[in-house]
């Protein structure tokens, strides 16, 4: 094994961060090394989270018509795609998502709304109808086992704190890529607007998701940089997406990555935050096909089942059946 990749895996293990120098050299790992680095990384997870693999559920509960131009989006209303559109959902929506995602065992339901933001009438709505269905009134209880979170775009300080109000747990706000990549990406709102997002959510007392999206042009570094504004923001859960090119979007036709580089993602982000949630998001199944399993061995602590806004996952049964196939536990 690599002796530098040895010297690095045990610093991790015992609690010391990695710098950039060390983050870069992880991305040029070739070969066998790559195998190592997953050894390192299962062995970091271990270290850190045990054998529970913590798994959410998504809920589409307001769809298209996007007015924001992500170029990996099936929602935007600047791509032509076959997205079907709907406004926001009512509470019997939300209720039914929400009894699904118990019966189906996960442990949180993550409201998902397009568009750049909730207008304010709709954050009233959706907060209502949250607190009446958590029951708790707004004391973030998790009836029936599982937590609320919200994924509704950029949010005011005034938002963040009627979603914390209304029992919502957790506010998912992607960064997606690096700081310099991030306008290849997209153009109608900056980096800037959304680390602005993240910290707010903080402050409001809410936990945070924020992770990127991999695939999509972007270089090594992007990746470093990403993982390091992430720990600086010090978020909750790091989700990741690996794109599923959709057609009429400007990343219709990019190459899928390879499931190995996949892994070396995982495992890049696990030794970079080595006691975060790292859940692999969007594009697994589509991405990874027989090596999903190995997502765990990688690093990765957390996936999302049951599918995903646009696009098509696999039956719930299959993803607990892997995890405990690899004798791991599925956290309830
Ligand atoms: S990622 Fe969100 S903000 Fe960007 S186009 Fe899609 S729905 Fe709109």
């Amino acid at each position: 094994m690599d002796r530098r990749l040895t010297s690095l895996g045990e610093k991790v293990v015992g609690g010391s961060d990695i710098t950039g120098d060390e983050a870069s050299f992880i991305c040029g790992l070739q070969g066998d090394d790559v195998y190592d680095l997953f050894y390192w990384a299962n062995k970091i997870r271990l270290k850190f989270l045990g054998d529970e693999v913590s798994c959410c559920s998504l809920v589409s509960a307001k769809q298209g018509k996007c007015s924001e131009d992500c170029s990996f989006c099936a929602q935007s209303a600047r791509f032509d795609t076959a997205v079907e559109e709907f406004p926001l959902i009512g509470e019997d929506a939300l209720k039914d998502a929400l009894g699904n995602t118990a019966k189906a065992g996960a442990g949180s339901l993550g409201i998902v709304t397009s568009g750049r933001e909730l207008s304010d009438e709709e954050v009233e709505r959706l907060c209502a109808g949250v607190s009446r269905i958590n029951g708790a009134n707004g004391a973030n209880g998790a009836k029936n086992g599982v937590h609320v979170h919200g994924s509704l775009g950029l949010l005011s300080a005034k938002t963040a704190r009627r979603l914390k109000e209304s029992g919502v747990r957790r506010i998912n706000h992607n960064l997606e890529t690096s700081e310099n990549f991030f306008p290849r990406l997209c153009t109608s709102h900056s980096y800037g607007d959304r680390v602005r997002t993240i910290r707010l959510a903080r402050e409001a007392g809410l936990e945070v998701c924020s992770g990127g999206i991999f695939g999509v042009g972007e270089t090594p570094e992007d990746r470093v940089d990403l993982a390091f504004t992430l720990k600086e923001l010090d978020v909750d859960t790091v989700p990741l997406n690996f794109l599923n090119p959709i057609p009429g979007t400007p990343l219709a036709d990019v190459e899928p990555l390879n499931p190995i580089e996949i892994l070396r993602i995982i495992a890049l982000f696990r030794f970079i935050m080595p006691a975060k949630e790292i859940k692999v998001a969007g594009g697994r199944e589509k991405n990874l096909g027989d090596m999903q399993s190995w997502i765990f061995y990688a690093g990765a602590n957390s996936i999302i089942v049951g599918g995903y806004l646009t696009t098509k996952g696999r039956p719930p049964e299959e993803d607990f059946g892997m995890i405990s196939d690899l004798g791991l536990r599925v956290k309830r």
